[in-house]
């Protein structure tokens, strides 16, 4: 008789953030993915409440990939007991050295902006973790090749695959007594500008797949026509075109456009300015890796050779007193917080200028309000009047919409008896489930919150 084989949905449902997942078998204990929960205040919260499980009881953390999302709870995790080991791809463990410590960083401003305040319930309100706790977490990582299996404690095995997404992003399919499960972790595009296509998924007999995009297509429009246009039209008036960009992927994607745009004389030559941090740092860790995506040694150096990189506060505030045309690309995406807000104060009221979304804006964020036309712009607590041009370029999104997953799915060798739904709003979930049993012929079903599941 064979031991059992636990899951157990600790984040992820009815909801994009938060990624973790419990696995139980025999007395052993792994949890895949640590993320962070997001947005919405009661989503948040979760980031506070009790785990159903303790930390030092775990054998293992396996990562899918170092978006916030997947992996931001891991140094509140150790500071609970976990110190064993963190494996993921040799990209996800780049990408998290410089994610996890400015993460933690937010959270330390965060409890001092709620301390200034008094709004938190709790006097003096706490970061979950600081930069340091980050810090000291990426000791426990350890970088594993896409072909080579970890052998976990208590007999179970898990495994690799490249997913496209960003940098290192994988699908993990573990091992125990015959039984095989595999978490795909966020899918990338078929037809990515940087990043290959998802590989095939091996034979399965569990999967647990995104919705992010399980109710939506992304729109088919020429990325490089939609910004040499908005580039051009605002350099004629003598404007700035602003990006608020992600600091990992998207940036580097627009950088990559950019130079074809040049190369081609799509677009003038003007300056091209990256300012943020991070950004700065994903885009070296970007070049070192370039045999992890599409774009050549030679590509890349001439995308470093069109960009100036702003790195100390001064020259970030210098840029501000530019008058002449220039493209500034800048973080945070969605306009939350970062640099990117002191260009907005200084370049949003001038009709010669432009922003330029590039990616899904979260309900709430500045980016959503700017986005769908609002007329003032409150930042630092002082209102701008929106005289710029500002577009939102959707089609740049790093997540494959159902269309394409379902089309990677039909292509791969899993045939699970069962599916699991997760990291999707309820709707986008819920419409991932009919279309994965209409067209598949696959049994589907959401898991709920702290749902656990015997396979
Ligand atoms: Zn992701």
């Amino acid at each position: 008789m064979s031991s059992s084989f636990r899951v157990q949905f600790i984040g992820a449902t009815g909801t994009v953030t938060g990624s973790k997942y419990l696995l139980s078998y025999g007395r052993h204990r792994v949890l895949l993915d640590c993320g962070l929960f997001q947005g919405i205040k009661n989503v948040r919260r979760r980031n506070w409440a009790e785990l159903p499980f303790q930390p030092s009881e775990l054998d293992a953390v396996l990562l899918t990939h170092a978006h916030i999302d997947h992996s931001g709870y891991l140094p509140a995790l150790m500071k609970q007991g976990y110190h064993k080991e963190i494996y993921c791809s040799e990209g996800t463990k780049a990408l998290c050295k410089v994610l996890l410590p400015d993460a933690g960083y937010l959270q330390e401003e965060d409890a001092k902006y709620a301390n200034k305040k008094k709004f938190s319930r709790h006097q003096p309100a706490e970061p979950l973790y600081t930069e340091e706790d980050a810090r000291k977490v990426l000791r426990q990582f350890k970088a594993q090749s896409f072909a080579e299996p970890v052998q976990l404690p208590g007999g179970m095995t898990a495994e690799f695959f490249p997913v496209g997404h960003i940098l290192g992003a994988s699908a993990i399919r573990l091992t125990y007594e015959g039984k095989r499960i595999t978490f795909s972790g966020d899918v990338g595009r078929s037809d990515d500008l940087i990043m290959y296509p998802p590989k095939p998924l091996p034979a399965s007999d569990y999967l647990v797949v995104e919705s992010t995009y399980g109710d939506r297509r992304h729109e088919d429009v020429d990325e490089h026509q939609v910004i040499a246009d908005i580039i051009n039209r605002t350099a004629a008036r003598g404007g700035i075109v602003l990006m608020p960009a992600f600091a990992v992927g998207r940036a580097q994607m627009v950088l990559h456009i950019l130079e074809q745009l040049r190369q081609q004389q799509r677009i003038p030559t003007m300056p091209i300015y990256l300012n943020s941090p991070m950004a700065i740092r994903a885009t070296e860790i970007f070049f070192d890796l370039h045999e992890q995506h599409k774009l050549s040694r030679e590509d890349c150096q001439r995308m470093d050779d069109i960009t100036t990189y702003v790195k100390t506060v001064e020259e970030s505030i210098e840029l501000n007193n530019r008058k002449y045309p220039a493209v500034i690309i800048s973080a945070s995406g969605m306009a939350s917080g970062g640099r990117v807000l002191h260009h907005l104060k200084t370049l949003i009221g001038d009709p010669r200028n432009s922003v330029l979304f590039l990616g899904y804006q979260a309900a709430g964020t500045r980016g959503d309000a700017l986005t769908h036309g609002a007329d003032h712009v409150k930042i630092h607590g002082q209102y701008f009047p929106v005289r710029a041009e500002v577009h939102n370029l959707q089609a740049l999104s790093s997540h494959g919409d159902y269309v394409e997953i379902i089309d990677w799915l039909r292509h791969s060798s899993c045939q699970p008896k069962q599916v699991f739904i997760t990291h999707g709003e309820d709707c986008a979930a819920d419409a991932m489930r009919l279309k994965i049993e209409d067209e598949l012929g696959w049994r589907a079903q959401v898991p709920e919150y702290l749902q656990s599941v015997e396979l």
